[in-house]
């Protein structure tokens, strides 16, 4: 059984997060949704909304869990037995990023990172922009995955 976990902060989860975990269905069996909680971190959404968005977008999905956690990632990752940390690369701005956080995670356990490009028509969008959108009372909807009421 391949498993990976597919961490970040998700707030909120978007259809750029959603596609990733979509295509990565194609070589993991199962892919364990993580919702990083860094207490100096404020965030927007609840733990509790985001878990549920994310719950809402893989209703009918048994492949995706989600869970959110409290530890180093690479921990998380062994914690639910998974080999593998999936991720998404918008842009060279985030791939020295990706890259150290890879080499870490190599370093302290062997666990490996597998990263997938954006589909091009999703590389602008991010939680920080959806957020914007949000709090001067845009409609985000077409910026979230399908069936997801907020
Ligand atoms: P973090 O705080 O760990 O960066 P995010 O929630 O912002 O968490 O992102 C989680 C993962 O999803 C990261 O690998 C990020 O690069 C990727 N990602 C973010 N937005 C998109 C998008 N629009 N398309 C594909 N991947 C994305």
């Amino acid at each position: 059984m391949k498993r990976a976990i597919f961490p970040g902060t998700f707030d909120p989860f978007t259809i750029g997060h959603y596609s990733i975990v979509l295509r990565g269905l194609n070589f993991f069996d199962e892919i364990v949704i993580g919702i990083g909680v860094n207490q100096s971190k404020k965030t927007l959404f609840t733990i509790d909304k985001r878990l549920e968005i994310i719950q809402q977008a893989f209703a009918n999905e048994p492949r995706v869990k989600v869970a959110s956690y409290n530890s180093l990632t690479v921990d998380f990752a062994l914690s639910v037995d998974a080999g593998f940390v999936l991720r998404g690369l918008r842009s060279v701005g985030d791939f020295e990023y990706e890259r150290t956080i890879a080499d870490a995670n190599r370093k302290l356990t062997n666990v490996e990172t597998v990263i997938l490009f954006t589909e091009a028509e999703y590389s602008y969008i991010s939680s920080t922009v959806v957020r914007d959108l949000y709090m001067f009372g845009k409609d985000i909807s077409t910026f979230l995955p399908p069936n997801v009421k907020l």
